[in-house]
C-alpha cells in the first residue's frame, strides 16, 4: 500500500466516524469541521492529504509548522491549505505565527490578543482566533484559560480590531472520561454566544475521543494520530 493509499483509507475511515457520531447525535454531518493534525509528519503527507480533499490542518508548534508550511505552499500553491495553530503560544512568536496561520485556537490569555491583532493587521487579513479553556486545571502545561476567566477573555478578543473571535477550543482532561467535560466545554460556549453569537466554533475531540465531542456539540475536531499514524511517544 502507498501512503496515498494509506493516507485516503485513513482519511476515509475519520470522516466515517465523524458522520456516524453527528447522526447519532442528530446532527448533520456538515456541521463538524475536520482538522488534520499534520504535527511531526512531513509537507509530503500534508500534500497528499490535499489532493485528497484535506484543506485545514493543525500544527502545535512553530519552529516545525513555520517551514511545512512554506514547503506546503511551494508544492501546492499559496492558499491551498488551511492552517490552525494549536500549541501553546509565546506572545514574542504570535507575529510569525499570523503570517502562515489562519486559525489560532490556543489563545489562553489577554497578553496574546495585541500581538496577534498587529500581526493580522500587518498582514491585512483578520485573524481567526478560539479561546482554549483548561478543563482540567491540574495540568497547566498544557495551556488554556480557567472557565471563570474565558467570557471576559472571550469579550477581549471580540473587542480587538484585528481578531475575529470564532469559539473556544479545548482537550479533554487525561485519564478521565471526556463526556462530562465536553458538556462543560459546550455550557461555556452557550454563555459566550449570548454576547457573540458568531462565535459558534466548539473544538474539541480527537482521535480517541471525536465521538463523545461530537455528542457534546463539538463543530470542530482536531485528529492526527487517526489519519497519520502513531507520533512515538514522547512527540505528541
Ligand atoms: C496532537 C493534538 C491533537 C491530535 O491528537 P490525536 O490524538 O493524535 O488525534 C489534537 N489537538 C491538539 C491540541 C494536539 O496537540
Amino acid at each position: 500500500m502507498t501512503r496515498a493509499d494509506e493516507l485516503a483509507a485513513n482519511l476515509a475511515a475519520v470522516q466515517g466516524r465523524i458522520a456516524a457520531a453527528a447522526r447519532a447525535a442528530g446532527r448533520d454531518p456538515s456541521e463538524v469541521e475536520l482538522v488534520a493534525v499534520s504535527k511531526t509528519f512531513p509537507a509530503a503527507d500534508v500534500v497528499l492529504l490535499r489532493a485528497l480533499g484535506q484543506c485545514a490542518f493543525g500544527e502545535n508548534r512553530h519552529q516545525d509548522a513555520e517551514p511545512k508550511a512554506a514547503a506546503v505552499a511551494e508544492a501546492t500553491g499559496s492558499g491551498e491549505v488551511c492552517w490552525h495553530f494549536l500549541g501553546q503560544l509565546q506572545r514574542n512568536k504570535a507575529r510569525a505565527v499570523v503570517r502562515y496561520a489562519d486559525v489560532v485556537q490556543s489563545v489562553d490569555r489577554a497578553a496574546l490578543l495585541a500581538p496577534l491583532a498587529r500581526a493580522a493587521i500587518e498582514r491585512g487579513r483578520p485573524l481567526r482566533v478560539l479561546i482554549q479553556v483548561d478543563l482540567d486545571g491540574s495540568d497547566p502545561g498544557r495551556g488554556g484559560a480557567l472557565p471563570l476567566d474565558v467570557p471576559s477573555l472571550a469579550d477581549a478578543a471580540a473587542g480587538t480590531d484585528g481578531l475575529v473571535l470564532g469559539g473556544v477550543m479545548a482537550v479533554a482532561p487525561r485519564g478521565a472520561e471526556p463526556g462530562a467535560a465536553f458538556a462543560q466545554l459546550r455550557a461555556l460556549s452557550e454563555r459566550i454566544r449570548g454576547d457573540h453569537p458568531e462565535a459558534r466554533t466548539i473544538s474539541a475531540g480527537m482521535s480517541q475521543d471525536l465521538e463523545q465531542a461530537i455528542a457534546e456539540g463539538a463543530t470542530l475536531v482536531r485528529v492526527g494520530t487517526a489519519l497519520f499514524g502513531g507520533r512515538g511517544p514522547k512527540l505528541g
